[in-house]
């Protein structure tokens, strides 16, 4: 793997800051699509930490906006909530500004966006996309996967009971915080959200793979042999 080193920092530091990235590459523009639960966000810090890219969550954004109660917060609440998708428009305009950012200019990861054939359509007027991780979860496990998951109500870091579990029950190993339930990860809501998946965002397998962008990951394994999966994907990009 190449070792590239930036200008600087984006605090104007003078030390250059050493950030592995791809083998040859300078940029990575990449698509995470998977049902909810599948483990998106999971890899996706996994790929952060390895190639300095940004992880872009629609979800992550939307559910700030709600707990600071701004007007996208308050639009998009009723949704998230009946585990429907918020409107298109709505999330095509957060996205648009999202991807300008000074942190997306050496690419990013997209994780929850897009989930309709619209959104991949508008993106693909804001921008071109290198790949589309596509991670493949059985049913039966999504469901287990979700009811399971708890969440840092403080850093955001994600855990599940049984299978990725932190060291004190309900504490964040990182930062200490209380571990929370997503409100739309109990069980009634999950059946919803899996379903919308179904009827709108898995559409995008059959859009991407006609575009020949689409890498399929079995994502049935543990944690670490999934990412091992996406890791020999990006470097052979
Ligand atoms: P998504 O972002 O796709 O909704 P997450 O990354 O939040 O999914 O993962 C959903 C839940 O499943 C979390 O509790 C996470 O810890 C757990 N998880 C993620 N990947 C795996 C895996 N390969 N095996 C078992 N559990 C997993
Ligand atoms: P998961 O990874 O478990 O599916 P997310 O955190 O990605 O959950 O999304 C939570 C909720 O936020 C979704 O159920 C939906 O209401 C809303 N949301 C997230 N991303 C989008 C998007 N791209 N378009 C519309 N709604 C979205
Ligand atoms: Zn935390």
């Amino acid at each position: 793997m190449a070792i590239r080193k930036t200008e600087g920092t984006e605090s104007g530091e003078q030390n250059p800051k050493i950030t592995p990235l791809l083998s040859g590459r300078d940029n990575m523009k990449l698509i995470l699509l998977g049902a909810p639960g599948a483990g998106k966000g999971t890899q996706a810090k996994k790929i952060v930490a390895e190639f300095g890219i940004p992880q872009i969550s629609t979800g992550d954004i939307l559910r700030k906006a709600v707990a600071d109660g701004t007007p996208l917060g308050m639009e998009a609440k009723k949704y998230m909530e009946a585990g429907q998708l918020v409107p298109d428009e709505v999330v095509i305009g957060l996205m648009k500004e999202r991807l300008q950012g000074d942190d997306c200019r050496n690419g990013f990861i997209l994780d929850g966006f897009p989930r309709t054939v619209e959104q991949a359509e508008a993106l693909e007027r804001i921008t071109d996309i290198d790949a589309v991780i596509s991670i493949d979860v059985d049913m039966d496990s999504l469901v287990e996967r979700i009811t399971g998951r708890r969440s840092c109500s403080q850093c955001g870091a994600v855990y599940h009971i049984k299978f990725n579990p932190p060291k004190k029950d309900g504490v964040c190993d990182a930062c200490g915080g209380p571990l929370i339930q997503r409100e739309d990860d109990r069980e009634e809501t999950v059946r919803k959200r899996l379903d919308t998946y179904m009827k709108q965002t898995s559409p995008l397998i059959e859009y991407y793979g006609k575009k020949g962008l689409l890498r399929p990951v079995d994502g049935n394994g543990p944690i670490d042999e999934i990412y091992a999966s996406i890791r020999d994907i990006l470097l052979g990009l």
